[in-house]
């Protein structure tokens, strides 16, 4: 037995019970001297939770198992007795040098006959580190939710929807600071249309059992504004029990919009011009068509930029593209609010206008063509364009957008038909035009397969020597029941449908064979389509074709127009030059009637020049006529190409001819396109005699 445990034996007013209560009670307690400091009695609990045994306590007073730093506190509140009748913090020292987060309660007692104090000790240090960890979270919860990228926040639905948590993107986003904001409803934040909104999607998030998402602008107060994606649920009560709060997570989606919008724009829209495209005016025109009463009819107008072709080709890329935003410019002005100007693709324009507000359609498309004729500026230079357009009309020429489309392109191709620079309305015999042409295609790849093509030959007169120069070969059909069609009645429609290229095949084929049993001197001419040109078969036909009839190449002579040259130069030129190249002789035909350019002379020499039978008609009386003629003649000598006049008919036209110089005639008053046998009989009868009979 220690002094100390004696001592605890005569505590206070000491009976059993109360030693036993004080031995045994689970807070660990002491009795001290406030003079001496020493301990007078000690708990079992004390002496187990601070380790230190009884004989220690013996020896030991308070302020041995306090940390240095406390010593002076404990002093100054022993002296004071400050920390009696309420608890007070402590640190204090273990046996084993370990620190207790402890609270003191201490009061004076009689202990022992003198005056003492007695110290009851509660251990905080567990219940301290859950509380430090509870505000560990928590304040790590504050940093997560405030560096969060989205933005966060709380409203107390039972407190006007004020804001209790704000993060700090949600701060970023809307351009306050959440200090401000925390605290506040949206009324102090927000103007009042923009809270009213705020509370309308607020209510019904709250009154929804599930998620709600909002989509909603919202002006900054700098100005800007932001498109805001904000998924809203309600949280319950801290007692869990009804819904209390209303939680939003925000993201700035402004970016994201603005580049689904560029996306969809560019999906919508042609990139060199701006218009809307093909895409756009499809499911435009589908509702316009769709809703077009006789009140409120519209105007489908396709536009098309003659030989467009040309001028990419001729003035590079860049020009035509040019040309191209200009063009939609001018359409762009003329079109009234509301209408509909598209590029389709190409040189392909449309446009969808209301005809109440167009007035007169016709007018409207005098006005677009005129302002299409002035010369349009590239690269410094004026160029004239012309264009064609096709008018169809809903719901007039049709009801529903399909239709209404074909019509206005069947009413385009009428009006490129027509010697373009112009325009068009449907009629419903284009519609029949077309369906004739359908058939038309069927039956000429009929007529190719069962060999119903015939070649009739023209005479070409020398008129050096008034000799017979050859044979212009001619394609005609003969058709099983509406008998001999000439070629302007089916060559178009080969030509557009790609057949030409088979039948063309066929002419040369056929033309050199027939050729090649003819006398030496005498020479084939063989009418080329420039959609041959594009074929890149051409030259191998050609050749075979030779290798074929053993035609000597020198006697070949082919006759391509001016279109050759509106179309892919880069691809004719070439070909015309390998052609030549083989000794076969090239020749324009119809010269002055098409686009024109004499620069096309000069980067290609021909060895003839064919002057169109509309110059030489009305020579005798018509002075222009005649001037052309002359001048034809000197093209000629100047670029070293034979001159042949076509469609010679007078006498008196052929004596004029002759007198200008002109090398050679071709023409009915000489001879019409005959059959072979007749053509044969010409060359064994002579030309002269074709001439003396033309001669009378
Ligand atoms: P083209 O090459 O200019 O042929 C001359 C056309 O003028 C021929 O018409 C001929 O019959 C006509 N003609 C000749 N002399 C006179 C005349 O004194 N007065 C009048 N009024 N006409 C005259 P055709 O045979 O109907 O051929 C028309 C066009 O068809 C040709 O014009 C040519 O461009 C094209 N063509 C003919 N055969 C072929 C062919 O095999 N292939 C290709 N691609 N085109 C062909
Ligand atoms: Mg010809
Ligand atoms: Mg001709």
């Amino acid at each position: 037995m220690t002094g100390i445990q004696k001592a605890f034996v005569s505590i206070g007013t000491p009976n059993d019970d109360f030693q036993s209560l004080f031995a045994t009670h689970p807070s660990p307690m002491w009795v001290y001297d406030p003079d001496t400091l020493g301990f007078l009695i000690v708990n079992n609990a004390a002496v187990e939770l601070y380790g230190y045994s009884l004989q220690e306590y013996a020896g030991m007073t308070v302020l041995d198992i306090r940390p240095a730093h406390e010593r002076r506190r404990m002093l100054d509140a022993v002296h004071g007795r400050t920390d009696m009748e309420k608890a007070e913090r402590w640190t204090h020292l273990k046996a084993n040098g370990e620190m207790l987060e402890v609270l003191t309660y201490g009061r004076a007692v009689r202990f022992d006959g003198r005056d003492a104090i007695l110290a009851i000790v509660q251990d905080r240090t567990e219940v301290n580190a859950a509380h430090r960890e509870v505000s560990d979270t928590r304040s790590l919860l504050d940093s997560i939710v405030d560096n969060l990228p989205v933005g966060v926040f709380v409203k107390d639905m039972a407190e006007e929807g004020r804001y209790i948590l704000f993060n700090e993107a949600c701060g970023t986003i809307v351009g306050r600071d959440p200090i401000d904001v925390v605290g506040k409803s949206d009324l102090g934040i927000f103007d009042r249309k923009q809270a009213a909104a705020f509370w309308a999607q607020d209510t019904k998030a709250f009154t929804a059992s599930s998620t709600v998402s909002v989509e909603e602008t919202i002006r900054r107060t700098d100005g800007e504004s932001r498109i805001l994606r904000t998924v809203k649920r309600t949280l319950p009560a801290p007692d869990g029990s009804l819904p209390r709060y209303l939680l939003g997570i925000s993201q700035d989606v402004t970016e994201e919009r603005s580049v689904e919008a560029r996306l969809a724009y560019m999906a919508m829209h042609d990139a060199l011009t701006g218009l809307p495209n093909r895409a756009f005016f499809s499911e435009h025109i589908e509702r316009a068509a769709k809703i077009a009463t006789a009140e409120t009819a519209i105007a489908l107008l396709y536009l098309d930029v003659d030989h467009f072709k040309h001028i990419n080709d001729s003035k590079g890329h860049a020009a035509g593209d040019a040309l191209l935003c200009q063009v939609a410019a001018r359409l762009t002005k003329l079109a009234g609010e509301g209408d509909l100007v598209a590029r389709l693709g190409g040189d392909e324009f449309a446009l969808l206008v209301r005809l109440d507000q167009a007035g007169s359609i016709e007018r409207f498309a005098e006005r677009l063509l005129n302002s299409l004729s002035t010369p349009f500026n590239l690269d410094g230079a004026n160029e004239h364009v012309t264009c064609s357009i096709g008018i169809a009309i809903a719901p007039d020429h049709a009801d529903d957008d399909d239709v209404l489309m074909r019509h206005a392109d069947l009413a385009l191709y009428a009006a490129k038909e027509s010697g373009r620079s112009t325009y068009r309305f449907y009629e419903p015999t284009m519609r029949l035009e077309a369906e004739r042409r359908h058939m038309l295609t069927v039956e000429l790849r009929d007529a190719l397969l069962k060999g119903q093509f015939e070649l009739y030959y023209q005479p070409i007169i020398q008129l050096d020597d008034d000799g017979l120069g050859g044979f212009e070969a001619l394609i005609r059909w003969r058709h099983p029941q509406r008998g001999l069609i000439p070629p302007m009645d089916f060559i178009p429609v080969a030509e557009e449908t790609g057949l030409i290229v088979p039948i063309g095949e066929w002419v040369l084929r056929e033309a050199c064979r027939t050729a090649a049993q003819w006398p030496q001197h005498l020479k084939i001419a063989v009418n080329l389509s420039v959609c041959q040109f594009r074929h890149n078969s051409l030259l191998a036909s050609v050749v075979s074709a030779l290798d074929e009839s053993g035609l000597h190449p020198g006697r070949l002579e082919i006759e391509i127009t001016e279109s050759v040259f509106l179309a892919d130069v880069e691809q004719s030129l070439p070909l015309l030059r390998a052609l030549k190249e083989l000794g076969i002789r090239i020749a324009i035909d119809d010269f002055g009637t098409g686009y024109s350019s004499f620069s096309y002379l000069r980067a290609f020499a021909f060895d003839k020049i064919k002057l169109d039978r509309s110059f030489v008609a009305g020579i005798e009386t018509d002075p222009g006529n005649l001037a052309i003629v002359r001048a034809v003649v000197g093209i000629g000598s100047g670029f070293n190409a034979t001159t042949l006049a076509e469609g010679v008919e007078t006498e008196e036209q052929l004596q004029r001819l002759q007198a200008e110089g002109f090398g050679e005639v071709q023409g009915f008053l000489l001879g019409r396109p005959m059959p072979r046998a007749e053509a044969e009989a010409v060359i064994n009868g002579g030309a002269s005699r074709l001439l003396s009979v033309a001669r009378g």
